[in-house]
């Protein structure tokens, strides 16, 4: 069985709270097949995060932030990320985060770097680490990533097959 652990670098809320210091823990005890380590501009992640709004009337969650940042001179790609805007009916409703101050965001990032750090070590050194640059929204990502998945997991799924002898 192939399983998938992603690192995600969004939220240092807990969201991914699989992502315990025990990670030769979860090493030795899971197959893990491939690891997909997301990343994303750290000031682009800061102002996404600032930029989220919670609608009080409905629950839906939007984010104003709209990021437009240039490629920059030591070849790091562009990124664009429009904003996903509130309809008209939740734009008197929109509420942000008591926590999502910039203090507290760059706060939460450096304690989820100081925790999952370990963790991606533990996997790069086991060779299963795939990393990926964020650079733009969910609906320009997915097409750039699922291929580049789907060709790992072929890949690995060959590998295992032929070590086992179950071709
Ligand atoms: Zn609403």
């Amino acid at each position: 069985m192939v399983f998938y652990a992603l690192l995600c670098n969004v939220d240092g809320d807990g969201s991914c709270s699989f992502l315990s210091p025990q990670a030769e823990q979860l090493l030795k005890s899971t197959d893990i097949g491939l690891v997909l380590n997301l990343s994303l501009r750290e000031e682009v992640l800061v102002q996404k995060c600032m930029g989220r709004r919670l609608c009080r009337h409905c629950g839906k969650n939007y984010n104003v932030a709209d990021i437009h940042l240039a490629a920059s001179a030591d070849g790091r790609p562009e990124i664009v990320m429009p904003p996903l805007s509130p309809p008209p009916e939740c734009a008197p409703h929109l509420e942000t985060r008591a926590d999502d101050q910039e203090e507290v965001i760059r706060h939460r990032l450096e304690v989820y770097k100081h925790e999952s750090k370990p963790v991606e070590e533990a996997f790069r050194k086991a060779g299963l680490v795939i990393d990926f640059e964020l650079t733009a929204g969910i609906p320009e990502t997915l097409p750039r990533l699922m291929p580049l998945l789907e060709s790992y997991v072929g890949r690995h799924a060959y590998d295992r097959a032929y070590r086992t002898g179950h071709r």
